[in-house]
C-alpha cells in the first residue's frame, strides 16, 4: 500500500478544533500512515506560539526570573486541548517533569522541542497511533549537523516496525542523547526525513494555506492558486520571498523524487500545490508564479573594452569578498556590469566599496542605484514558448513602470526585473494582469 507522510503546522494543531479537523483528515486516508506535528502556534492574530513560550522560559531562567506563570500558559494549553478532546493521556506528570527540568536549567533545545514532544503526545493518543520520540532516530553529529545517513537508516528500521505512528517534528539528538533542534519551522524538516525514509509516495504538507499562490496575495486581490510547481521553481520563488516550507525541507524529498503536496487543514477539499520534480509533467504555456522582494542596491559599472581586461570582474567581486557583502546578482553587457547587493549585508559599507572599486578597477564610470526592487517572473513554460519575455516587458511598459535592470539566469525559468521600489507593487500586480487577467 502506498504511504503518505503527513505534516500538520502550528495552526493546524493551535487547539481542540483544528486537533478534531486533523484526525479527520488522518483518518479519511488510511495511506496516512505517519503523521508529523508542530507544537500549538497561534490561534487568532496577536495570540502566542506555544514554541516561542517554552523560549521566553528558558530565558528567564537564565536570568533567575521566576518563569511559573509563563509555564502555566503553556499547561493550560495543553490540558484544555486535552480536556476538550476528551483524551485518556494523563498529561500533568509530563508537564511537571518538563517544568522541572527547565527550572534545573535544562538546554535550550531541550526546552523548545518539548512543545513538539506534547504535541506528539496528544495527537498519538487522538489518534490511537504509536508515539515515536525522535530522539532515537532523526541524529545530529558532533557539529550540529544532521547526520542524514544514520537518520534514514534509524528512521526507516524504526518505522517499519509500526504501521502508523506520530512522530513530533523540529527536534532529533547529539550521539550523546542530548536534545537538538532544527531551526525555526523546522517541523517541515522532520516531515521530510521520515518521508524519505519510508519511500512515500507524497510528502503532504498540511497548513493554512491552500499552497503557493501565482503572487503575494497582500499586493494581489485573490491570485490563483498554483497546482503543480517543480522543485527548481520553487526555489527560484521561495529566494525572492515567497515561503510556505522550510528551505531544508525540500532537499530530502527532491532527493528522494517525492513529491510534496502544500495543503490546507481548513479547506481539506482543496488540492492544494504539488511540488513535483519533473518538469515535462508541466505542459503550460505561461508563468507558474511571481515574487519579489525591496530592499537592494544596485552599482552599475561601465569601463570600455571590459571584456579585453580579462581580471576587470575578479578584481570588482574580490572587493566585495573581502568587505563581505555577498552578489546577489550580475547583469552585464559588452562594456558594463551591475552588481545586485541586497541591502542587508550592505552595513554601511557602500561608499567604501564604491571606492575601493575606482581606485583598484578604475573603471570609465560608477553610478549607485538604491531604493531597487527585484521581481521574479518564474516558469519552465519560459523556455518552450515564445512571447513571454515579451508579455512581460510589455504589461511593464502599459503601466509605465521603467524597468531599471533585466536578468534572465541560464537556467531559464526565471527573468529578474529591477524596478524602483515605488513601483514595485504596481509592478508586480501588472505582470499578474498581464499573464493570468
Ligand atoms: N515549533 C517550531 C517553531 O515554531 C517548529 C515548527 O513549527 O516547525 O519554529
Amino acid at each position: 500500500m502506498d504511504i503518505k507522510v503527513a505534516k500538520f503546522g502550528g495552526s493546524s494543531v493551535a487547539d481542540a478544533n483544528q486537533f478534531r479537523k486533523v484526525r479527520d483528515i488522518v483518518l479519511a486516508d488510511e495511506s496516512r500512515r505517519y503523521i508529523v506535528p508542530s507544537a500549538p502556534g497561534k490561534r487568532y492574530g496577536g495570540d502566542y506560539k506555544i514554541t516561542d513560550l517554552l523560549y521566553l522560559c528558558h530565558a528567564h531562567v537564565q536570568h533567575s526570573v521566576p518563569f511559573d506563570q509563563m509555564f502555566d500558559m503553556i499547561r493550560d494549553r495543553y490540558l484544555g486541548i486535552v480536556d476538550e478532546l476528551n483524551l485518556t493521556i494523563e498529561l500533568e506528570p509530563y508537564l511537571e517533569e518538563i517544568k522541572e527540568k527547565i527550572a534545573k536549567g535544562a538546554s535550550v533545545d531541550y526546552t523548545a522541542s518539548r512543545g513538539e514532544y506534547l504535541n506528539g503526545l496528544i495527537l498519538a493518543n487522538l489518534l490511537d497511533y504509536t508515539f515515536i520520540d525522535p530522539k532515537d532516530m532523526i541524529l545530529f553529529d558532533e557539529f550540529g549537523a544532521l547526520d542524514a545517513e544514520k537518520t534514514k537508516e534509524l528512521v526507516e528500521k524504526c518505522l517499519m516496525e509500526h504501521k502508523c505512528a506520530v512522530i513530533p517534528g523540529f527536534y532529533g539528538a547529539m550521539a550523546n542523547g542530548d536534545i537538538k533542534t532544527f531551526s525555526r519551522g523546522g517541523s517541515d524538516i522532520t516531515g521530510s526525513i521520515v518521508a524519505q525514509a519510508v519511500g512515500a509516495k507524497v510528502y503532504e504538507n498540511w497548513t493554512d494555506v491552500s499552497g503557493f499562490l501565482m503572487a503575494d496575495p497582500r499586493i494581489v486581490e485573490n491570485p490563483k492558486q498554483i497546482e503543480k510547481i517543480t522543485y527548481q521553481e520553487l526555489r527560484e520563488l521561495s529566494y525572492m520571498g515567497a515561503t510556505v516550507l522550510h528551505e531544508e525541507a525540500v532537499f530530502p524529498v527532491r532527493e528522494a523524487g517525492i513529491p510534496i503536496n502544500v495543503r490546507n487543514t481548513n479547506e481539506p477539499d482543496n488540492r492544494g500545490t504539488m511540488i513535483i520534480r519533473d518538469k515535462e509533467s508541466i505542459h503550460s504555456d505561461t508563468i507558474t508564479g511571481i515574487a519579489g522582494r525591496k530592499d537592494f542596491t544596485v552599482i552599475a559599472i561601465q569601463k570600455n573594452r571590459m571584456n579585453a581586461d580579462i581580471s576587470f570582474v575578479r578584481r570588482i567581486l574580490s572587493i566585495l569578498e573581502v568587505n563581505s557583502v555577498p552578489v546577489e546578482h550580475l547583469p552585464s553587457g559588452i562594456d558594463n556590469i551591475s552588481i545586485v547587493i541586497d541591502d542587508a549585508y550592505l552595513d554601511n559599507k557602500l561608499n567604501k566599496i564604491v571606492k575601493e572599486i575606482r581606485e583598484q578597477c578604475k573603471p570609465d564610470s560608477i553610478e549607485v542605484y538604491p531604493n531597487m526592487a527585484l521581481i521574479a517572473t518564474v516558469g519552465h513554460g519560459m523556455v518552450y514558448t515564445r512571447g513571454v519575455a515579451a508579455k512581460l516587458f510589455a504589461s511593464l511598459a502599459e503601466d509605465n513602470i521603467n524597468i531599471r535592470m533585466i536578468d534572465q539566469g541560464s537556467s531559464e525559468i526565471n527573468i529578474i526585473v529591477g524596478v524602483e521600489t515605488n513601483d514595485f507593487e504596481k509592478a508586480v500586480q501588472a505582470i499578474y494582469d498581464g499573464f493570468v487577467e
